[in-house]
């Protein structure tokens, strides 16, 4: 505990010198960054592949190459997006003029999550300092190839009274949410989500919070089918399924169902193989606990395809389960594997009315070559984001802010979006000198006559 007192004073008398808000130094430091990643890919795709068998294909498209557009991204723009804004004024300010300053709001806490545990730790870090920020990030534990590799190249690349890693878990985390930080930047589950809420709201310290959910898949019978398939599995299987955004469960309308699984099943066959063959691309489950959990949750409805299962190497094959119906647990809480169960339906009214009734989806996927039926979703559901015609690729664009709402989290980052989640928007009205009307002034009338 005495060690984070100390970096926190540290970061903090870091902070106030004002070194880490100049424009010069926040694009200096993010180039040193990326040229961190760089140098490295070999160890980071190295530390995925311990943590979570990912394959370096999947490694670089997801955890390293996002990273690097995003840099290069803010980069692009940074300039822009950090000079003061006029604003207008109106008459009844005569003489003066408005302007909104981008002011970092000191010593930001990053928490994250093990699923994508490189991108998701690094991501937030390049919006705290593109803003001026400091940061201490606390990686998860479960990750921990990763969180090592963090902890060693943050460590070499900045000096810690900038950025600083400290590596545990439950009780570090408690031990760093006691502190006063001047933001939190969390991703992770809704119920610890709740924990940090809660203890920023002692030192009233604003949050982001990047949580989860079940993401549903709506699949209406107008859907290009072909394409759908190819798309649904992918975005489903990447990670074997631990992804904040997966399609969490399908819901397909009854006319198409047959055709849509059948696509399905051929597609994890051409992308697969074997996925519990060795050698295989396909990812682990990152441990024990959630290989069994998983298991449990293929008990309820019928494996219409896959569910195969590895304990020595903790792969679960891919696995449609139907007859499935809200009361079962694989429909009660957020899947984070590779099972899709499906549901169907007759009316979309009726999908609706179900998935309003539910916490609100971190992500929402919609396939109808409809524009009408597109529209309907969109603005009949509440949803964090996502996509029509496809799955996750909403979240790989820095021009789309990424986040949630209601219970899937609040605030949203990437891009401008991440500047924004760290900066502080001060609004200064400066008036003249050279006058000084006096209307607003108590007795105006006999004010004016004396002045
Ligand atoms: P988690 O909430 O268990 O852990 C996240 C972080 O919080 C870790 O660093 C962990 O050490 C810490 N933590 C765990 N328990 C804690 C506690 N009791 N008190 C304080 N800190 C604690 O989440 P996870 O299992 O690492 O990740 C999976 C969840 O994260 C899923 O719900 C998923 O949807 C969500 N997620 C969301 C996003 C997003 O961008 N919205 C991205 C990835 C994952």
């Amino acid at each position: 505990m005495n060690r984070i007192h100390a970096l926190l004073d540290k970061q903090r008398n870091f902070f106030a010198t004002g070194a880490t808000k100049p424009l010069n130094y926040r694009t200096e430091q993010l180039r040193r960054l990326k040229a961190m990643i760089r140098e490295h890919e070999e160890a980071i795709m190295e530390a995925l592949r311990l943590d979570l068998g990912k394959s370096d294909f999947e490694a670089f498209a997801t955890e390293i190459g996002i990273l690097l557009e995003e840099i290069n991204h803010v980069l692009k723009y940074l300039k822009r997006w950090s000079k003061p804004r006029r604003v207008k004024t109106p008459l009844t300010h005569i003489g003066s003029q408005s302007r909104i300053y981008a002011e970092p709001y000191g010593i930001a806490l990053l928490i994250s999550p093990w699923n994508y545990p490189f991108q998701l730790a690094i991501s937030p870090l390049i919006g705290a300092m593109s803003a001026g920020n400091c940061a201490v990030l606390k990686p998860s534990e479960l990750a921990s190839h990763t969180s090592a590799l963090l902890a060693r190249l943050l460590g070499q690349t900045f000096d810690e009274a900038y950025v600083a890693v400290i590596e545990g878990g439950v009780e570090t985390s408690n031990a760093l949410l006691a502190e006063k930080f001047d933001t939190i930047f969390f991703t992770g589950s809704v119920g610890v989500g709740r924990i940090v809420m809660e203890a920023a709201a002692k030192h009233l310290t604003p949050v982001t919070l990047e949580l989860g959910g079940k993401s549903p898949c709506i699949v209406h019978a107008d859907a290009n089918i072909k394409h759908a398939a190819k798309r649904i599995v992918w975005g489903k299987t990447l990670n074997a399924g631990q992804t904040c955004i997966a399609p969490d469960y399908l819901y397909v309308h009854e006319s198409v169902k047959d055709e849509l699984l059948k696509r399905m099943k051929e597609t994890v066959d051409a992308f697969y193989g074997d996925p519990l063959a060795d050698g295989s691309p396909y990812p682990n489950i990152i441990n024990d606990r959630h290989y069994n959990r998983l298991k449990s949750l293929m008990e309820a409805g019928q494996l219409v395809y896959g569910g195969r299962t590895d304990e020595r190497s903790l792969k679960i094959e891919p696995a449609f389960i139907s007859e499935v119906g809200w009361e079962d647990p694989v429909m009660q809480e957020e899947i984070f594997g590779p099972l899709l169960p499906v549901l169907t339906y007759r009316n979309l009214e009726d999908v609706i009315r179900e998935v309003n009734a539910r916490p609100k989806p971190l992500a929402l996927y919609a396939f109808s070559e409809s524009e009408e039926i597109q529209q309907r979703i969109i603005h009949s559901i509440s949803f964090g984001g996502g996509c029509i015609n496809d799955t996750i690729l909403h979240i790989a664009t820095p021009y789309l802010p990424f986040g949630g709402v209601g219970n899937s989290g609040m605030g949203g980052y990437h891009g401008k979006a991440s500047f924004d989640a760290f900066t502080h928007r001060k609004s200064v009205m400066k008036q003249t000198s050279r006058f000084d009307l006096p209307f607003r002034y108590p007795n105006a009338k006999n004010a004016l006559k004396r002045l």
